[in-house]
């Protein structure tokens, strides 16, 4: 891989040969210890995890042995407070250091995603909800129960959401439902595109709450760390994708599945309540994406120059359109890096009506963004660019699946600006 010389702000880690951070701590005005773990990531992207991600998407593999680097180097527990082993990262510093994993491998970013959600809406965005004192210490006793699982056995966690209807958009209930029984639950449903599926250790199940005489409502939303190994549990299904191969989302089966009351990643009630008041919550797909851009636009600068490993140094970069066709992906870039920073920088509870807005449009052009972006190295770079043996027409698979990803697809987020711009809540045309 092409040395880009580090720049002046960067961290110790750093000072080698790495490529340029996505976002120069300076100019982004990050403080030394986000700078450190961000670095820590790319490092890891671009050493390892860049010459490992041709194989796991040629064979839909899982990338077991990049899980096994990110347990050692502290990552796989990013989020977890420092109090408990982990690197106690906020939201702001794990969107970036994800973003510099999806520049090397999007299927580790994308699923490294699905587990350090299960740290980050179980701690710091658990956090800012509301909880009695009792209720909150009994979920800072279990949560403590997980952290501990991942920081010293390196347990990873998936995030089964989806089921084929309207539940992952929002819209209904989930139809996975839990039944209260002595000691925790028994659950029952399925689960499609369950990204994880066979290699993790445990699926951060989103399922209903069933009450005698009550229609399943999303207000009983239980978010269930259940064990990969239990009774019950089935993984089926092939997985022959198009693009995003090393995620391994196959199909899950619950069939009377006991969870314990321990597995709880919130209290009854919290899921609910961070739907509603921390929205940003689901913009944690979006960083893959960001990296993804950042990766096409950083193979056609090289290929222009002569300069991509792999490949004859013919440089292609005198011709005015390809000039141009960079100029045009370097304006999108920093747009979508410029509007998705903003949104990250303001992830919180309660965030205004314009922060929502933004968090949808910085989700929308992350995902559409990338694809446009590797659409147009293809174009740009020319025939032989788009051979398998470079990376190029992974990072256009992979960028193309962004928008499809449920709460926020690319066409959900069109449908609530247009409609949360124009009206208030409660407003209507009658
Ligand atoms: C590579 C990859 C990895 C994934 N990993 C995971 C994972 O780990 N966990 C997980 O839970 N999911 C995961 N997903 C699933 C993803 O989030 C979506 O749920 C999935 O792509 C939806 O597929 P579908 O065909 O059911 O979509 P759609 O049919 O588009 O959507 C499903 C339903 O959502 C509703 N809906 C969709 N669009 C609209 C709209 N415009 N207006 C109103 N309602 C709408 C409808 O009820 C529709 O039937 C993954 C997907 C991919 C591609």
């Amino acid at each position: 891989m092409m040395t880009i010389p580090a720049s002046k702000s960067m961290t110790d880690v750093d000072k080698t040969d790495l490529d340029a951070p996505i976002f120069d701590s300076e100019a982004f005005r990050l403080n030394d210890e986000q700078a450190g773990i961000i670095a820590t990531a790319r490092e890891l992207g671009q050493r390892v995890f860049a010459g490992r991600a041709a194989a796991y998407d040629r064979d839909a593999k899982f990338p077991t042995e990049n899980y096994r680097d990110l347990h050692r180097t502290g990552l796989l527990g990013i989020a977890i407070p420092k109090k408990q082993g982990g690197l106690g990262a906020d939201y702001q510093t794990y969107a970036i250091a994800a973003a510099e994993i999806g520049r090397y491998c999007g299927a580790t970013a994308l699923t490294w995603n699905m587990h350090v959600c299960s740290t980050l809406w179980s701690g710091p965005l658990a956090d800012d909800l509301e909880m009695d004192a009792a209720t909150r210490a009994e979920h800072e006793r279990r949560r403590a129960i997980h952290y501990k699982r991942i920081v010293e056995d390196g347990a990873i966690y998936s995030q089964p959401f989806s089921e084929g209807g309207a539940a992952a958009a929002g819209g209904v209930a989930f139809g996975t439902e839990a039944k209260p029984v002595k000691g925790g639950w028994l659950v029952n449903g399925k689960k499609i595109f369950a990204s994880l599926s066979g290699h993790a250790d445990y699926y951060g199940v989103l399922c209903t709450e069933t009450v005698e005489g009550e229609k399943a409502s999303r207000r009983n939303t239980l978010y269930l760390a259940l064990p990969a190994k239990s009774d019950g549990v089935s993984v089926v299904g092939d997985w022959d994708p198009l693009g995003m191969r090393g995620t391994v989302s196959r199909t899950l089966l619950f069939k009377d599945v006991f969870v314990a009351e321990d597995a709880a990643l919130m209290p009854r009630g919290v899921y609910f309540q961070a739907a509603m008041r921390w929205p940003h919550m689901f913009l944690t797909l979006s960083p893959t994406y960001v990296g993804l851009a950042q990766a096409a636009y950083d193979f056609t600068v090289r290929y222009l120059r002569g300069e991509m490993p792999g490949t004859p140094p013919v440089r292609r970069r005198m011709y005015p359109t390809k000039q141009i066709a960079v100029a045009q992906m370097q304006i999108k870039l920093e747009q979508v890096k410029a509007i998705w920073f903003q949104a990250i920088t303001e992830a919180r509870a309660n965030p205004t009506k314009e922060q929502v807005l933004r968090a949808y449009a910085a989700q929308y052009s992350a995902m559409e963004g990338a694809n446009e972006i590797a659409t147009l190295a293809i174009r740009t770079c020319g025939g032989q660019a788009m051979l398998k043996s470079l990376p190029l027409e992974r990072i256009y698979r992979d960028s193309r699946c962004g928008s499809l990803m449920l709460p926020w697809t690319a066409e959900l987020c069109l449908d609530r600006i247009g409609r949360e711009a124009l009206y208030e809540t409660g407003e209507t045309d009658d």
